[in-house]
């Protein structure tokens, strides 16, 4: 560890739907079922001094870059998410709730800087944060969360939990595999 980041600390970087939910469209607090044991295991990671955060595509908002509405069709609203992040929350109690919650908001025709699999969330947090990015990792449910925490700079980890585990196949060769964030925040735990 250098001298620089000393007093930085490591993130857990975590993509919300197929990760901390199983996956699918999420348009209502209804929609959330957390995936068993989730709760405590983010919680064993802030017990272990991580910052853990969630990074979460959200183009359903359909947003530009000056917050106008790209698509009036839009499923979600931000009223609407802002439901959905507080059940969320409850969902997961006390002792696990995320330090912060990044959106990218914006419409899939954008090229934002934000969405997955570009790194910019992750790097956005991170400088707000103070995170010793070497000692980081992001753990998603598709390719595009494997290649955000890439991108990065953070240790990527691929768990089967979400809609579609073959995309394990469009991660590069390699990419850690586990069942699920359970599994996940063990091997992290294991690591030192
Ligand atoms: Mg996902
Ligand atoms: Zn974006």
């Amino acid at each position: 560890m250098t001298d620089q980041n000393k007093n930085k600390r490591p993130c857990v970087f975590l993509d919300r739907d197929g990760v901390i939910n199983t996956g699918g469209l999420i348009n209502l607090p209804a929609d959330l079922h957390l995936i068993a044991g989730v709760p405590a295991a983010i919680a064993s990671l802030k017990k272990a001094g991580f910052i853990v955060g969630i990074c979460t595509n959200q183009n359903g908002l359909s947003e530009d870059f000056e917050g106008n509405i790209v698509w009036k069709q839009r499923p979600l609203t931000r009223e609407k998410l802002s439901v959905i992040q507080d059940e969320l929350l409850r969902l997961l109690g006390p002792d696990a709730q995320p330090d912060f919650i990044k959106i990218c908001p914006h419409a899939k025709k954008l090229d934002c800087a934000c969405r997955k699999p570009k790194g910019g969330m992750l790097l956005e947090a991170a400088a707000e944060f103070d995170v010793d990015i070497s000692r980081s990792f992001m753990i998603g449910d598709m390719s595009t969360d494997i290649k955000a925490g890439i991108a990065a700079g953070v240790t990527p980890l691929f768990v089967r939990s979400g809609f579609e585990p073959e995309q394990i196949d469009k991660c590069p060769q390699g990419t850690i595999a586990f069942a699920s964030l359970v599994e996940a925040a063990a091997y992290i735990l294991s690591q030192g």
